[in-house]
């Protein structure tokens, strides 16, 4: 039953990733069908690059709805996740704790536990013990009768949110953009956090075009849209820039 870490590795995006986001946005203005010069836009990529960026920047954002990046996510815990789905423009799979078995659940040790001894007994001590309850109903489960997805099922009611989990989710670049935004943000929670810095690492190297100036809202902006109460002071807050 070990602590883990979190793991993110960019299993694809959509091919043809800029021409695909300057056909769109050539369509809206251009007499000819985009389908009858893709492959000569397939040919320009300074050109497109430098457009995207400006569109990018000007908040013109739906032409990047139409390419889409899949990560691989795990070592995370399942507190990560129920705030990850919260994010509705995406699709998401998820490892089952149905079909797969917890006998020996990995786990997400926060920083500030991990840095506190005595808290760390604790969490630890807590964490074995949960091990064994599940195990101990999931065979108590199956005597009953039960096949083991249902006993599985039930089971489950007693592990953590500290519960390591997989996940695969797929998001446009509008969505992206968005979810860097809220969750870059020093406001939001550490691993997740964590997690949307890692994604946003990898979708800097493949598209910098859109993402080279992704990130807390506050980048954008210059100034902090939190308030004094919660600002990190990286930005002054929006009152004092009047
Ligand atoms: C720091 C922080 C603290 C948070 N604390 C809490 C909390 O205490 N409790 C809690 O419940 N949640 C909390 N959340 C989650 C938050 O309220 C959102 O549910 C989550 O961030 C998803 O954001 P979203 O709805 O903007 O984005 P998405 O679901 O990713 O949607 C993207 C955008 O699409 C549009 N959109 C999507 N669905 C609709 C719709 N049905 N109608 C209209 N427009 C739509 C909106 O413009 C939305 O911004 C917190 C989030 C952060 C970052």
């Amino acid at each position: 039953m070990p602590r883990v870490t979190l793991n993110v590795k960019l299993l694809d995006l959509t091919q043809n990733a800029l021409a695909l986001i300057y056909a769109a946005c050539r369509q809206c203005y251009a007499e000819q069908f985009a389908g009858d010069i893709f492959d000569k836009i397939k040919e320009g990529q300074d050109k497109q690059a430098a457009f995207i960026r400006k569109i990018v920047s000007s908040g013109h954002e739906s032409p990047l709805e139409h390419v889409k990046f899949t990560f691989a996510i795990e070592g995370v815990s399942r507190a990560l996740t129920h705030q990850l789905v919260r994010h509705r423009m995406a699709s998401y799979s998820q490892q089952s704790q149905r079909y797969v078995k917890e006998n020996d659940f990995d786990y997400i040790l926060p920083p500030s536990i991990e840095n506190n001894p005595q808290a760390k007994t604790e969490f630890e001590k807590i964490m074995g013990q949960i091990q064994e309850s599940y195990t101990k109903i999931s065979h108590l489960l199956a005597g009953q009768g039960l096949s083991g997805e249902t006993a599985n099922q039930d089971a489950r009611f007693v592990l953590p949110q500290a519960a390591e989990t997989k996940i695969i989710v797929t998001m446009n670049c509008r969505e992206l953009l968005h979810f860097f935004k809220h969750r870059c943000c020093a406001r939001a929670q550490w691993e997740i956090r964590d997690l949307a810095e890692k994604m946003l690492e990898q979708a800097k190297v493949r598209l910098p075009e859109v993402f080279a100036n992704a990130g807390a809202k506050c980048e954008a902006l210059s100034f902090c849209p939190e308030g004094e109460r919660f600002s990190c002071g990286r930005f002054p807050v929006k009152e004092k820039t009047k």
